[in-house]
């Protein structure tokens, strides 16, 4: 359940990211996720849309590139992606080790959107409060 201040964490980046350009909103965040990260992608996902409710990252897309793990062969030096039930590296069948490939955690890119149309509705909004 570590996947909530995570969410969190990265709403924060990518508004201050917003910020910074001045943007409207955000329009998406592309978010790299190691299958050995420890974190679930689609926990993030789901979390997203109710933590970024009323921020600047509402409604933004987010786009979610899972990295598979991938061994080294201590051997032959080979990086292999293992196979169901063996560690065996397909060059040399040597015994393969585990590498940071897989592990991979970050934002990206942040996509913001800037147009005056948008900031134009906003403010609208802003009024009508
Ligand atoms: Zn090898």
């Amino acid at each position: 359940m570590h996947e909530l201040p995570i969410t969190e964490q990265i709403i924060k980046i990518a508004e201050k990211h917003g910020r910074k350009f001045r943007a409207s909103r955000i329009e998406s965040i592309r978010l790299i996720v190691g299958e050995n990260s420890g974190f679930i992608g689609e926990s993030i996902r789901m979390y997203f849309d109710i933590v970024a409710a009323g921020s600047m990252c509402e409604g933004a897309r987010l786009e979610i590139e899972y990295v598979k793990p991938k061994l080294k062969c201590p051997s032959c030096g080979e990086f292999f992606y293992r196979k169901p039930l063996s560690f065996a590296c397909p060059a040399c069948g040597a015994c393969g080790e585990p590498t940071e490939i897989g592990r991979e955690f970050y934002i990206d890119s942040v996509t913001v959107s800037t147009d005056s149309a948008d900031a134009a509705r906003r403010n609208k909004d802003r009024r009508d409060i």
